[in-house]
């Protein structure tokens, strides 16, 4: 399984790694490492791995999908009130970063117009037991533009949506850009904070497979890292799908 992640990663970001010249937001005195308020880097819910593999990747989650029961690498399950799953992991959180801002508006498509590459993100938030889907589990994600620029006074590329009856949700937006983060670029990330009546609130980001800067990265998790999958769209033009599930604790 390891080797079809690797495969599809470094064949989907490989070719993006030579045009990237976003230069950061706000810089280095913005910049995550500093003001990051959702943990230190390793600082996960019992995650282990925070040196971030290269595209060789040495990823200890299985599946090709980033499913929910062999995502994580240390999740804590002892306080989880549904029937264990042997395997089950938590999803590890990482760091919340500067970037946050609370409120955003309800929706499915985040784009707002931006150009960029396509992406479409879909995933199930699960139970502690990474079986049982959470309906109506809330999920926040915020990104950078194309440009590695983050929107901090609307809500561009920012936005919530309620997981469905199966705990599935999906969304529309751009593969987000790189930014600096002190001498050396953040690999390209979406923020999520996932939440749920019933499970704890979690803050983590998800990572693509491939990304050359994700080996300097002082945040990358392994259990983060997703396959992107390649497509051409309607109009003719190279568009990008990521599966991320979340297991709440
Ligand atoms: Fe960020």
């Amino acid at each position: 399984m390891q080797s079809e992640r690797t495969v599809s990663r470094r064949g989907a970001l490989g070719a993006l790694a030579g045009s990237v010249v976003a230069i950061g937001c706000g810089g280095s005195s913005q910049s995550e490492a500093k003001n990051g308020s959702g943990g230190a880097a390793g600082g996960g819910s019992g995650g282990a791995s925070s040196g971030g593999a290269s595209s060789g990747g040495t990823s200890s989650g299985g599946a090709a999908s980033g499913g929910a029961a062999s995502g994580g690498t240390g999740g804590n399950v002892a306080s989880c009130k549904l029937t264990p799953t042997p395997g089950c992991k938590i999803t590890d959180d990482n760091i919340l970063g500067p970037y946050y801002k609370a409120d955003a508006p309800f929706r499915a498509d985040i784009t707002d117009g931006k150009p960029g590459t396509l992406l479409r993100v879909s995933g199930t938030v699960y139970g502690c037991d990474c079986v049982t889907p959470l309906a109506d589990a809330e999920v926040d994600i915020w990104q950078a533009d194309d440009a590695g620029a983050y929107d901090n006074t609307g809500y561009v590329l920012r936005g919530r949506m309620k997981t469905d009856a199966q705990g599935r949700y999906e969304l529309t937006t751009i593969l987000p850009g790189l930014y600096l983060n002190g001498s050396t670029y953040r690999p390209r990330h979406i923020h999520y904070k996932v939440s749920h009546p019933e499970g704890t609130s979690l803050t983590t980001q998800l990572y693509f497979q491939g990304d050359p800067w994700i080996a300097s990265d002082a945040f990358v998790k392994d259990s983060l890292i997703m396959p992107l999958v390649e497509s051409i769209g309607p109009s003719g033009a190279k568009e990008y799908s990521v599966t991320f599930d979340v297991v709440l604790a």
